[in-house]
């Protein structure tokens, strides 16, 4: 038998004790919708029954010890005895606004592999640019470029969405095209500097 059909807590329940104990604010999702939307990610995705403390360190079948995320944030969840870690994970990633938090997360992959963020990308390749365009230009070139590269991206067996890497490297391709449309190298976004530019672990672990 699944987990999931052994749990016997209903999202009901679950969606109502909590309602009671946390404030929505700073939450990724309205407690208007929370039986619909993930409670991590926001997003309007077939919800799973996630253990605060897992079953097997001797959490409980009982709302309390229960929320309700989408398949992928499930996956992504602690699994640790302490139950608030749970909640500091949730409202960790609060975000504001419904049906960007992954792209957002694509951003950050972004920043991380490649040391500077995508919007000092466009903003470096704009100032630095040989071949002149106008907004109206630039704005239409990113827009039928994104299209484009939805045909240039895939999904891993299994999953049913981009993930990180993927939003990521996507925002790459779009960097380089758009750094040939305006003749720009892309070599010299390097010479972006600022705290993103060190290495991804130095300051969490060394310093
Ligand atoms: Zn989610």
């Amino acid at each position: 038998m699944s987990e999931k059909e052994s749990i016997k807590t209903s999202k009901e329940e679950i969606v109502s004790y909590w309602v009671k104990y946390q404030d929505e604010c700073g939450l990724s999702v309205d407690w208007a919708e929370a039986n619909e939307r993930c409670w991590r990610c926001g997003y309007k995705r077939p919800l799973e029954r996630a253990h605060i403390i897992p079953a097997a360190l001797g959490g409980k079948d009982e709302p309390q010890n229960l929320v309700l995320l989408c398949k992928r944030c499930h996956a992504d969840g602690p699994n640790v005895a302490d139950p608030e870690i749970m909640w500091d994970w949730i409202r960790g990633y609060g975000y504001p606004f419904y049906d960007m938090f992954w792209t957002t997360m694509g951003m950050k992959e972004y920043r991380l592999i490649y040391k500077h963020s995508f919007k000092n990308a466009l903003e470096f390749i704009i100032d630095h640019a040989k071949n002149l365009k106008n907004d109206e230009e630039i704005e239409e070139f990113i827009q039928q470029r994104l299209k484009k590269l939805n045909d240039e991206v895939s999904t891993h067996w299994g999953q049913n969405y981009w993930n990180t890497a993927t939003y990521a490297g996507k925002y790459r391709m779009l960097i380089k095209a758009f750094g040939e449309y305006m003749g720009v190298d892309i070599k010299r976004l390097d010479e972006i500097k600022g705290e993103e530019n060190k290495p991804w672990w130095v300051e969490d672990l060394f310093l």
